[in-house]
């Protein structure tokens, strides 16, 4: 028998996907975790439930309590879902600039959204401090800040970084990943230079983001915007802080979108923009270290969050972004 005791046992353990014709076209072995196929559709499923098993265990939650976070999305479709199954309520801060279909989703599992405009994170009222705010005034809430919670990358250090390790037999030659908390990219190069310090760690970026300049030069420079949602950042978080880190690839919007409609038409993926930037920029990788090295990446969530986006050819015509591949 191979019975899952509900929604939460079934996070995690999601396969390695060969990206066969990428990995053909370079003569290096492009791998990508499929995160998209956790029960809530995304990475931060992880993080979500050890954000919420750490405050069940410091007592900071109880029965029919609230967990208030600010997010991109996918970590509050995350907390929904395992709220729903665990008997908490939710309340999600997001900014207004996040697709609709997010938001719908949130609304539907049950949580309370609220939108709000997006501003930096010096505002204090940029979403991440409001919702800090709003879980400190209400009764028996915890507030998950993902951002800088350690709970986060902890989930990768322990689930995602191991899967890793064991499906390759411990050869792997490199792993890239854009941040957004920060804490997947962490928690699994935590790991894996544990285990074997020679594995290239690599920060992919957006334009727009500070993890690019800051890798590069030590200094933080935001310079150009994206497409991509829930990914980039204007500061270095907590979970992103003593992570061993080798370089960092900035890939642009244009190379992102042409990645995600050859990664829709060449390999059958329908998936979400984080993953146009962090493939692209292995490829890049596959370039600079040349045939026969095995690089690992995460295939973060699915197209269909982006449908009236990416997906879309009005709203990406109005970008000016329509790919050169576009089948019609
Ligand atoms: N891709 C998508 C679509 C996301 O929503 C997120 C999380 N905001 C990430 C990538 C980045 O994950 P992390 O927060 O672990 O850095």
């Amino acid at each position: 028998m191979d019975i899952k005791r509900g929604f939460v046992a079934t996070v995690g353990n999601t396969p390695l996907i060969r990206l066969n014709r990428l990995s053909e076209a370079t003569g290096c072995e492009i791998l990508g975790k499929a995160e998209f196929m956790n029960p809530g559709g995304s990475v931060k499923d992880r993080a979500a439930l050890y954000m919420i098993q750490d405050a069940e265990e410091r007592d900071l939650l109880q029965p029919g309590g609230t967990v208030v976070e600010g997010t991109a999305g996918n970590t509050g479709i995350g907390l929904a879902h395992i709220c729903n199954a665990k008997g908490y309520k939710c309340l999600i801060i997001i900014p207004d600039t996040q697709s609709q279909e997010k938001i719908d989703l949130l609304r539907t599992l049950g949580a309370e959204v609220r939108t709000v405009p997006a501003v930096p994170y010096k505002d204090p009222n940029n979403y991440v401090k409001l919702s800090g705010r709003i879980a400190a005034e209400l009764p028996n809430a915890v507030w998950a800040n993902q951002f800088d919670n350690l709970a986060n990358r902890r989930a990768h250090y322990e689930t995602t970084g191991p899967e890793i390790w064991q499906q390759t037999d411990g050869k792997v030659d490199a792993w890239v990943a854009a941040t957004g908390t920060g804490g997947t990219y962490a928690g699994v190069a935590l790991f894996l230079k544990e285990r074997n310090p020679t594995i290239q760690c690599v920060v992919a970026d957006p334009m727009g983001s500070a993890l690019y300049s800051y890798v590069k030069t030590g200094e933080i420079k935001l310079e150009g915007s994206s497409i991509t949602e829930g990914i980039g950042n204007s500061r270095i978080t907590a979970n992103m802080v003593g992570v061993p880190t080798d370089d960092a690839i900035q890939v642009d919007d244009p190379t992102c979108v042409h990645v995600l409609y050859q990664l829709l038409y060449d390999e059958g993926l329908f998936m979400g923009g984080s993953v146009g930037i962090n493939v692209a920029a292995a490829l890049t990788l596959a370039k600079e270290m040349g045939p026969g090295h095995r690089i690992v990446t995460v295939l973060c969530d699915g197209g269909s969050r982006y449908q009236s986006r990416l997906y879309n050819q009005d709203w990406m015509a109005a970008k000016g972004l329509l790919p050169d591949i576009l089948r019609r």
